[in-house]
């Protein structure tokens, strides 16, 4: 199954996020789709088989909806962009492709978010300026006094203008989404509007021309209008600034590359540069794209996508990504993924993706809203046959109360409550190197009971290095040395490395060997020399019945003291030892306490000696040990502790952990890079360091409470408010203005919480 983001611009669109749902989830092929009302976007999971991608563009572009295409670093892609300085300039605030703009149904459509922020604003002001004379006057001249009413009309006339400039255009986008909504066979808040205002408006026209003019609601329904659009203006603009995240991601690729073409340096848009170019890079520069270096010799920052804040230096052969900067020398560089396929665009698709995820409690806020509106339509018709025909209160106090119902039940802060607090919660994990992959995984991360780390470059640099050398007796150090050396050579174990280093400080010449077989968990077994020989732990020996030698004793004392200990042996007999240790990484110790104190069980799960184990854990504070684990078998011991009916976490280096961390109810893969680890995890820890487990916890908790707390305050709100707008406590009622008033205050609120997430203090995190 493929996914894709489409941007869904426009104010309409705005008001309408379920209709987009509803009809591009429905097409054949698509498995689901998630629209965003905070971002302005749909995430469509689907089939590529059955359809394709420009088929969804065009079908999201066929519910009117304009659709600037997949999401990208406009300057990533090579869009139709004649200037590629205003491609920048503008980028991921304009459309890309100018063909898409003449599918444009009319106003609204094609607008960046801070374009509609400042359509609301318009029709704000406008609605505003109507309704002030009317409010002034209105109250004050009733009844209608007949002259002095300029141009001959009549006073009520003159209301009938006012009110309309307060309405008509300011209310538009209602009208169009709530016609949209009806067509896609959805309910929601745009109706309700325009069952509010319409309603009013239209009775107020039809008593002034019609009726002698002795009922109307012109104030009621302008002030009620400018307390929604006033709402709405400011939660637009709370949301455009949910998107930070999202924006300074895509500010991060340069606009312009050097490169290489026909033995000249020439600049050219980054869109441009194509895989297997040489890309040159000066000190200071932003690298463009992803590649291997050639030539030169740097440091680079990879703060931005790492958040590691030490540079790291590059040679050639080290791999350079694009968005990230040069700090010293200059270099050059093969260019290997560009566009769409550079880290910085995964990661930008991997966070829209996460903010376009729904929790399971918004699926269920987005069903009640649905109900709320059916609801309300009937109460607030019920409402008005109550008063009306069965108690018998004037025409006006009916309409009056069936009005206030249908604004008081908009489910506008119920859209709201969980998208906003994700948004913000997975945005500021991107910002810190740390990527949630969605909504659920967020849920889950808050519930975890136990965190299994892997010991071997997860708790450790997995940087292991030998420490000593013991001989048997008969036997030189660097004999023994020689005859590991010689075999791990074919070996890509981090052991193997670490025995060869130490082979090459000493100047020693391997001891040629053939015939070798990895034996996974325990080591290897090779022929030097035409006899077999074996590198690896006590049980590989055990099992082939080597002869220790009487260095049992040392073995143990070193794998007590924290060592890895490998085993050579040659004919069935121990040459000797080498000790072998593997720092632990600098937060290692202060993460297990963390996780702890938060209440969540820490252990640690490695192929290692059970004593070398036990030693570095109770160094680092874990107090569950899982040694001698072999590599197939680390899914089994997640799905032993999940059996407890726990909810497990999981945080490994991705090679060999892919099983675990997708058994694991979430997967952490720490010090991404390895595409295996950003595919199987439902967590990825940019950064190779583990606090960002107590981070990513810590964020999902407080996320996690700022959707609890909205969604409470908006189905609260709606609950206590809606019998006092029926009237049930009458004479105590609501006026369709305080309605208004309240029902835009509680989606300000709403959005107002999520965005204090962005300071929220959060260990570990900036
Ligand atoms: P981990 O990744 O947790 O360190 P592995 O499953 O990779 O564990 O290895 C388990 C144990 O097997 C190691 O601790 C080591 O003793 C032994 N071993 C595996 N491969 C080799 C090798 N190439 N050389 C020496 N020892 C090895
Ligand atoms: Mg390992």
């Amino acid at each position: 199954m493929k996914s894709a983001t489409f941007e869904v611009k426009g104010l309409f669109e705005e008001l309408d996020h379920l209709g987009v749902e509803k009809r591009v989830g429905a097409l054949p092929g698509v498995h689901h789709a998630h629209a965003n009302p905070a971002s302005a976007s749909v995430t469509v999971h689907y089939d590529a088989g059955a359809i394709t991608e420009s088929m969804l563009r065009d079908a999201v572009r066929d519910c009117g909806y304009h659709c600037r295409g997949e999401m990208q670093p406009d300057h990533l892609c090579p869009v139709a962009q004649p200037d590629p300085h205003a491609a920048h300039a503008k980028h991921a605030a304009q459309p890309g492709a100018m063909d898409e703009m003449a599918h444009d149904m009319g106003h609204g459509a094609g607008m960046d978010m801070a374009g509609m922020v400042r359509d609301m604003r318009n029709r704000f002001i406008v609605c505003l300026a109507f309704t002030i004379p009317l409010f002034l006057w209105m109250p004050m001249g009733l009844p209608l006094p007949t002259p002095p009413v300029p141009f001959g009309l009549r006073m009520d006339q003159w209301l009938f203008i006012l009110a309309s400039g307060a309405v008509v255009w300011p209310s538009w986008p209602f009208f169009v989404a709530a016609w949209r909504a009806l067509r896609n066979g959805i309910l929601n808040m745009a109706v309700l509007v325009v069952l509010s205002v319409g309603t009013g408006y239209a009775f107020s026209v039809a008593s002034t021309f019609f009726f002698g003019g002795t009922v109307q609601f012109y104030e009621a329904v302008s002030v009620l209008l400018v307390f929604i659009l006033l709402g709405h203006w400011l939660e637009m603009r709370a949301r455009a600034g949910a998107n930070d995240a999202i924006r300074a991601l895509l500010d991060l690729a340069p606009p312009m590359a050097r490169v290489l073409r026909d033995g000249q340096e020439v600049q050219i848009p980054t869109a441009e540069v194509r895989a297997g170019e040489v890309v040159i890079v000066r000190p200071g520069d932003r690298i463009p794209v992803d590649g291997v270096v050639t030539e030169g010799e740097t440091q680079v920052d990879e703060s931005m996508l790492t958040g590691e804040s030490m540079p790291v230096k590059k040679a050639p052969g080290s791999l350079v990504a694009g968005a990230t900067i040069n700090k010293s020398g200059a270099f050059r560089f093969n260019a290997t993924k560009v566009g769409a396929d550079t880290a910085l665009a995964q990661i930008v698709k991997l966070v829209q993706e996460a903010q376009n995820s729904k929790a399971p409690a918004q699926l269920l806020a987005d069903r009640a809203s649905q109900w709320l509106v059916l609801v309300a339509i009937a109460i607030g018709v019920a409402t008005f046959v109550a008063w009306y025909w069965v108690i018998g209160q004037t025409l006006l106090l009916a309409v009056t109360l069936t009005i206030t119902v249908f604004v008081i039940a908009c489910p506008d802060a119920l859209g709201l409550a969980t998208p906003m607090a994700i948004m913000i919660g997975t945005g500021r994990g991107a910002n810190n190197g740390i990527l949630i992959k969605n909504a659920s995984a967020l849920e889950n991360a808050t519930r975890l009971d136990v965190v299994i780390f892997d010991k071997t470059g997860t708790l450790t640099l997995g940087k292991p290095e030998v420490i000593e050398v013991i001989a048997a007796p008969g036997h030189g150090e660097d004999e023994v040395v020689a005859l590991a050396a010689g075999m791990e050579q074919h070996s890509e174990h981090p052991l193997a490395h670490a025995i060869l280093e130490k082979a090459k400080q000493g100047q020693l010449t391997a001891m040629p060997a053939e015939a070798f077989t990895n034996i996974d968990g325990m080591g290897a077994r090779a022929t030097s020399a035409g006899v077999r020989a074996l590198i690896g732990n006590r049980r590989l020996m055990d099992s082939e019945g080597v002869n220790l030698a009487g260095l049992e004793g040392e073995a143990e004392r070193l794998a007590g003291g924290g060592r890895t200990v490998v085993h050579v042996a040659r004919g069935g007999r121990l040459w000797g030892l080498i000790a072998i240790a593997d720092a632990p990484r600098p937060t290692s110790a202060a993460a297990v306490k963390a996780l702890r104190e938060r209440g969540v069980e820490v252990a640690m799960l490695t192929g290692d000696n059970r004593a070398t184990a036990e030693r570095i854990g109770g160094e680092l504070g874990v107090t569950t040990i899982l040694a001698e684990v072999l590599p197939g078998q680390k899914a089994e011991q997640v799905k032993a502790l999940q059996a407890q009916g726990k909810k497990v976490g999981m945080v490994g280096d991705g090679i060999n952990d892919a099983p675990a961390l997708t058994q694991a109810d979430v997967g952490f893969a720490i010090g991404a890079g390895t595409d295996v680890a950003m595919e199987s995890a439902d967590v990825v820890l940019m950064r190779s360091d583990p606090f960002g487990v107590v981070a990513a916890v810590g964020l999902s908790r407080s996320t996690l409470r700022k959707m609890h707390q909205n969604l409470w305050w908006a189905v609260g709100y709606n609950v206590v408010a809606f019998p006092f707008a029926a009237g049930v406590f009458y004479p105590v009622t609501i006026s369709p203005e305080m309605a208004a008033l309240a029902m835009s205050g509680s989606s300000l609120i709403v959005a107002a919480n999520a965005l204090l997430l962005k300071r929220a203090r959060i260990d570990g995190l900036r």
